[in-house]
């Protein structure tokens, strides 16, 4: 994963400046970004499902610069539409700050992804992915407010807005929430058709749930037992003959 990061972070530095430099407009991965799926049940691991697929030889990377992040970040409701334009701009007029934060949410992309799907075949993520995802955390806290809610307190992360990052400080969050709760043992990884690798959260009744959905993986891998199947069956009718 560590190459494949550097190989998409490097040409991306000089993309940005480009795309940005173009009045600063919201541009042309929007649509792509809109029809991103949101399967994964936690932001945390929406986010590592921010490639499609995750394995397989050919993945679409919806992130690709910092434009990308915020079209993201409005996706899933961390921002408002008028937050994000104050981001643009601002990332306008900071590039090299806005290729820094884009290169830190890669790595915390990739940080995630390796956590949780460690987690999901059983074994224990690496000390040094934990250690980073630690230094984030305490990094993303000292943003955060402590404000009254329905049941207690909550964290709000809008106190120092608007800032380059702040969309990545909930995200941390989320992880750790995740990583340090019961549920932590429901997040699995879709098999898919051996490439697709999205992370989700299992929870259904008894456990059952096999695909990101039934209605991409799930019935892909529907179709294949099926095509094998009729396969078999008309191999041992050459053989019968
Ligand atoms: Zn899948």
């Amino acid at each position: 994963m560590g190459k494949m990061v550097a190989a998409i972070t490097l040409p991306v530095k000089s993309f940005l400046l480009v795309r940005i430099g173009r009045g600063g407009q919201m541009n042309t991965s929007k649509a792509e970004i809109e029809t991103l799926r949101l399967l994964g049940g936690r932001l945390c691991l929406d986010f590592a499902n921010t490639m499609d697929p995750r394995l397989g030889n050919h993945p679409c990377d919806y992130l690709r610069d910092y434009s990308d992040l915020l079209q993201w970040s409005l996706h899933v409701g961390l921002l408002a539409k008028d937050e994000a334009e104050q981001l643009q701009e601002n990332a306008a007029q900071r590039p090299v700050e806005a290729a820094t934060t884009f290169e830190q949410a890669i790595t915390l992309r990739e940080t995630l992804y390796r956590i949780f799907s460690t987690l999901a075949r059983n074994a224990f993520p690496e000390k040094s992915d934990l250690d980073n995802l630690k230094a984030m955390f305490v990094r993303a806290t000292t943003h955060a407010q402590l404000i009254p809610a329905t049941h207690g307190l909550q964290w709000d992360w809008t106190e120092r807005a608007p800032a380059l990052a702040q969309m990545l400080w909930p995200v941390v969050h989320s992880a750790i929430e995740l990583l340090t709760s019961e549920e932590v043992k429901k997040v699995k990884e879709c098999p898919g058709v051996g490439d697709c690798g999205w992370l989700f959260l299992d929870t259904s009744k008894n456990g059952s749930r096999q695909w990101c959905s039934m209605e991409g993986c799930g019935s892909r891998a529907k179709m294949r037992r099926q095509y094998a199947r009729k396969r078999a069956n008309s191999s041992q009718h050459i053989d019968s003959a």
